[in-house]
C-alpha cells in the first residue's frame, strides 16, 4: 500500500497513521517527525526548519523534499509506505509525483480525514505525546491516567512548541489555503477516499479499514 493521509492538523492523521502500521506493518512517514527530530539533535535543517515551524509556516520546499527524496529511497519503502504530513502544498504533490515515478512506485490512494474546522482548536490545544514511545493523549477526550506520565510506559508527556493558541490559527489558516487544494488535486487524479475523523478513535479506524478495503 502506498497511501497519503490528508487531513488538517489535529484531524488525527498521525493516530489513524499508526494504527494502519501496526495493520500492516509498513512505514509511517510523517515530514512534521522528521523536521522535529533533525530541530531536537540541532542539525543546520532543524536549525532553518525552526523558525518556520515556530510561526505555523511551511518549511520550504527544497528543504522538506531533499529529505523525502532520500528517505522513500530506504530499503522499507520497497514494501509500500503511508505519508503522514506530506505533500502539504501543489508543488510538493506534483514534486512527489515525479520521484514516485521515477522509482517505478506510484500511490494507489489519498485518503482525506475530515473533521469540522471548529473542532480542530481544542483537539490541538489538548495534545500532549510521549517523550518515549510517542503515545498521544489528549487533556480533553483521553487523558491520561496521571497528568503527566504516559499510561503505557511511564515517559514524560510534553506538548509540541507549536501547538500554543496563536500558532495553531496560523497552521490552520495554513492548511485552509496551501494543503486542501490537495483534496481536489487527488479527486483529479481518482485516488482520492474520504472518511470522516470525528467520533471514537477505533470507529474511525473501522472506516480508515473498510474505506481502503483492508478490513
Ligand atoms: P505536523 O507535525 O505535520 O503538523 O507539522 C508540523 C510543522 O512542520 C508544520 O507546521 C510545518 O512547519 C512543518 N512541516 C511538516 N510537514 C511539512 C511539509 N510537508 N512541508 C512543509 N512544512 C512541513
Amino acid at each position: 500500500m502506498r497511501l497519503v493521509l490528508l487531513g488538517a492538523p489535529g484531524a488525527g492523521k498521525g493516530t489513524q497513521a499508526k494504527k494502519l502500521i501496526e495493520m500492516v506493518g509498513i512505514p509511517q512517514i510523517s515530514t512534521g517527525d522528521l523536521l522535529r527530530a533533525a530541530v531536537s539533535e540541532g542539525t543546520a535543517l532543524g536549525i532553518e526548519a525552526k523558525s518556520f515551524m515556530d510561526k505555523g509556516e511551511l518549511v520550504p520546499d527544497s528543504v522538506v523534499l531533499g529529505m523525502m527524496k532520500e528517505r522513500l529511497q530506504d530499503e522499507d519503502c520497497k514494501k509500500g509506505f503511508i505519508l503522514d504530513g506530506f505533500p502539504r502544498n501543489t508543488a510538493q504533490a506534483e514534486a512527489l509525483d515525479a520521484m514516485l515515478e521515477e522509482l517505478g512506485m506510484p500511490l494507489d490512494s489519498a485518503l482525506s480525514v475530515e473533521v469540522p474546522l471548529e473542532d480542530l482548536m481544542k483537539r490541538l490545544t489538548g495534545r500532549r505525546t510521549c517523550k518515549e514511545c510517542g503515545q498521544m493523549y489528549n487533556v480533553h477526550f483521553s487523558a491520561p491516567a496521571t497528568d503527566d506520565a504516559c499510561d503505557k510506559c511511564s515517559g514524560e508527556l510534553y506538548q509540541r512548541d507549536d501547538d500554543q493558541e496563536a500558532t495553531i490559527q496560523k497552521r490552520l489558516e495554513v492548511y485552509t489555503q496551501q494543503t486542501a487544494p490537495l483534496i481536489d488535486y487527488y479527486s483529479g487524479k481518482g485516488i482520492l477516499k474520504t472518511v470522516s475523523g470525528t467520533g471514537n478513535i477505533d470507529e474511525i479506524f473501522a472506516n480508515v479499514t473498510t474505506t481502503l478495503g483492508i478490513s
